[in-house]
């Protein structure tokens, strides 16, 4: 039965002594993401640079019996990049190369690391769009992207990751590597396999090559900013605006308590005072944006609009969404941990979702900032607490909890964009219902028989796993032993 040391050597005999990183700091280095939750050490990390050898890094994995944690920038929100006991973190964030962008097809084709506002600054140079625009895009990568099925702050109008995604390379967990979809732009040649990898959140296969849709960028886009001394008003400013039929690039909301956290932070000059900020953008053709802008800045005054401003230039549309874009650092600065939820409702229902949200949250006594896509009917509530005050922490659990609870029962979501990795699976059954729980697991089952990748992440399998576990297998110390070695 192989040994620690005998895997870690036959991992280095893959990809070279260099890339293998198995010292203690590199371990602590992965043993967390963006998630407010416990770090897990991993045995090692290792940086493979092509498919046909994370294909052997797949087949050792089942062969000695260990799990492999695929893992982007790890910004992930749901623990989907968090290592199990005993797993080696697979990296793909060096993997970093725009392979083509093809002007005929409107297509990209990328190497998963590829930092996705590096992707959209690129494509930009040639005239084109890539929509999907994570609040984190300045450091997530489009793998995690990918298997997130991310959204972003354009949702609203250009949908998510899914809708720009043609065709995808992809490390089988069996070590076979599968080619899906491809430039064809109508294709129905058997099952959508792409369409199941696709938010399979690591569990599936590892993307080793991504095939995007891009689209033509808009000739121009206005920004807006609206402020409002009642919630309700500004909801009901969205659900004008959509009635209008206008279809905002951008429609995005702040609650005070951000707004207040971000002047804090940014001094952009924001009213203190408002109860909500509502960030509006439209694009298109120069006389559309015109008149939807003028239209949008009648119905936002229609809905009692108490403060407006609409952008002159491009370096003052950038300053506006400033305030949006540095929400969640702003808040982040308030308690030592924040936790960035992420529920969604029916767009009507975004109203009472809050006032459920808020709630709770005083009656758990936790403080709370919303912000979020509000175009989408999906919030990101964010928790201010404190995970090294225990009683606090677990205040703030319970409201998380209670929170998604109150989603579903609005007919909603427990996510709507961030993944269920870890954090949100105790939910996903009471959601979905058991028959879909079933079709996941006998999918994973099929497609992973060993569960070596990214096991516990989503569901857990019956009986209760947490992955390929080592047989016969020296003790690895734990986070806790090495961690402020
Ligand atoms: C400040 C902040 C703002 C955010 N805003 C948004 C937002 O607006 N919209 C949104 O949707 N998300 C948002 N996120 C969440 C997060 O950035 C996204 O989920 C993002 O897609 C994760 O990318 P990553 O490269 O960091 O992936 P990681 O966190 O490293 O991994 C995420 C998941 O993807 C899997 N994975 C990574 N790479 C691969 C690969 N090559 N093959 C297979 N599986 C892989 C991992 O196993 C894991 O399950 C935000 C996060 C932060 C911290």
């Amino acid at each position: 039965m192989a040994q620690i040391s005998s895997i870690i050597s036959q991992l280095r005999q893959i990809v070279g002594s260099e890339n293998v990183l198995d010292s203690n700091e590199a371990r602590i280095a992965y043993s967390y993401d963006a998630t407010a939750m416990k770090p897990r050490l991993p045995l090692a990390a290792v940086r493979p640079d092509s498919a046909e050898q994370i294909a052997q890094i797949v087949t050792l994995a089942n062969e000695e019996s260990f799990p492999l944690i695929p893992r982007g920038s790890g910004t992930g929100l749901s623990g989907g990049a968090l290592p199990s006991e005993n797993s080696v973190v697979l990296l793909t964030n060096h993997w970093n190369r725009i392979l083509e962008i093809d002007q005929e097809n409107l297509t990209a084709l990328v190497q998963p690391g590829v930092v996705t506002a590096n992707l959209h600054q690129e494509v930009e140079k040639f005239g084109f769009l890539y929509p999907p625009d994570p609040g984190s895009s300045s450091i997530c990568t489009i793998g995690g992207n990918v298997a997130e099925n991310s959204g972003g702050l354009r949702g609203l109008k250009y949908g998510v990751t899914k809708n720009y995604v043609l065709g995808l390379e992809v490390v089988l967990p069996t070590g076979e590597v599968l080619h899906t979809g491809g430039k064809s732009v109508k294709d129905v040649a058997g099952y959508n396999l792409k369409d199941v990898l696709i938010g399979s959140e690591g569990t599936l296969g590892i993307f080793t090559k991504i095939l995007l849709k891009l689209i033509p960028k808009p000739e121009t886009h206005k920004t807006m900013v609206a402020f409002y001394s009642s919630m309700d008003d500004a909801a009901k400013t969205v659900s004008a605006i959509i009635a209008a039929k206008i279809t905002p690039a951008m429609l995005e909301f702040l609650d005070n308590t951000t707004i207040r956290c971000v002047e804090d932070y940014a001094h952009l000059g924001l009213p203190v005072d408002a109860e909500a900020m509502l960030l509006i953008e439209v694009d298109g053709r120069k006389p559309v944006v015109e008149e939807d802008a003028i239209l949008v800045g009648e119905i936002c005054k229609r809905h009692n609009a108490n403060a407006m401003k609409v952008a002159e230039s491009e370096q003052e549309s950038v300053r506006l969404k400033v305030a949006r874009r540095s929400a969640f650092t702003s808040l982040a600065r308030v308690k030592p941990t924040t936790i960035m939820e992420d529920v969604g409702v029916p767009r009507a229902l975004l109203p009472k979702l809050i006032e459920r949200i808020n709630e709770i949250g005083k009656k758990n006594g936790v403080q709370i900032g919303n912000f979020g896509h509000a175009g989408d009917g999906n919030l990101h509530p964010n928790y201010l607490t404190n995970e090294r005050d225990a009683a606090e922490f677990a205040r703030a659990e319970k409201t998380v909890f209670e929170v998604e609870e109150a989603a579903i029962d609005l007919g909603g979501t427990i996510t709507g964009e961030h993944g269920v990795g870890l954090y949100k699976k105790r939910l996903l059954e009471k959601m979905v219902g058991s028959p879909s729980i079933r079709m996941m697991q006998t999918l994973k089952q099929m497609m992973d028989p060993n569960n070596i990748l990214n096991p516990g992440k989503v569901f857990d399998l019956k009986p209760k796993c947490e992955g390929a576990l080592p047989r016969d297998r020296e003790k690895i110390k734990k986070f806790e032993d090495v961690a402020w070695i």
